[in-house]
């Protein structure tokens, strides 16, 4: 499942697909794992320069390549012979929200989920507005689609230090969100649609200190509404 792109995935593929492969039967994998789930960095949906020119394919060689990775690499380490070992990906996360003592464990679980659900919500020659019921849904929660641009846009640049904006459905409604560090609004059992990453890393390399430019070239350019209208449900 791993080797497939993430890109037309259904909701339900998508989470399974960013969650977990089972490492049991790997040709001469250390038997400590058997059995175990071994999380993988799932393919990106699109060649690293794909994104160009509004994110570089200097920032995804490290955003996707080293930053992502690392999340999923140290989630293996950290889960490895604990109660953690045998849970999918959304579990662990559940698990451990909120926990101090866990902390290191959810921030690479929730890292490693967002991440993969960041690389769906953009997407080559994306942005624009979207159409049928998206953007029926998207007019009646917002007013209209000026309104939710900027109100995403607003949350995306207003974080304080590191996290993420979000465009969830939530009781019926789309409302935008936005998080700290690996905060996901999975923990409230909230389904996003949209997400962008703010954290520094994201961006620095091509706009430096320039977040409000980022943002607006991700929504301009980039957003994937048949991925988030895949999800409306
Ligand atoms: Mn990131």
């Amino acid at each position: 499942m791993n080797e497939k792109h993430l890109s037309g995935l259904s909701r339900r593929e998508f989470l399974s697909a960013a969650a977990v492969t089972v490492a049991a039967g790997v040709i001469g994998a250390p038997s400590i794992l058997h059995g175990a789930v071994k999380h993988e960095l799932p393919k990106l949906p699109y060649a690293e320069n794909a994104l160009e020119p509004v994110i570089s394919a200097k920032t995804m060689s490290f955003h996707y390549g080293k930053h992502h990775k690392a999340y999923v690499d140290n989630l293996n380490k950290l889960t490895a012979n604990t109660e953690y070992a045998d849970m999918s990906l959304e579990r662990i996360i559940k698990a451990t929200a909120g926990k101090p003592d866990k902390a290191g464990i959810f921030n690479n679980a929730a890292q490693v989920w967002n991440h993969s659900f960041y690389w769906n919500s953009l997407k080559p020659k994306g942005g624009g507005k979207p159409k049928g019921k998206l953007m029926a849904a998207i007019e009646s929660s917002f007013g209209n689609f000026d309104k939710f641009a900027a109100e995403f846009s607003n949350a995306a640049v207003t974080q304080f230090g590191s996290g993420w904006a979000w465009l969830v459905k939530d009781d019926g409604k789309l409302k935008i969100t936005k998080t700290s560090n690996a905060e996901t609004p999975l923990i409230q059992g909230i389904m996003p649609l949209l997400t962008i990453d703010v954290w520094e890393h994201a961006y620095y390399l091509d706009y430096q200190n320039r977040r409000p430019d980022y943002v607006a070239a991700v929504i301009n350019k980039l957003m994937n509404w048949s991925f988030a209208e895949d999800h409306l449900g």
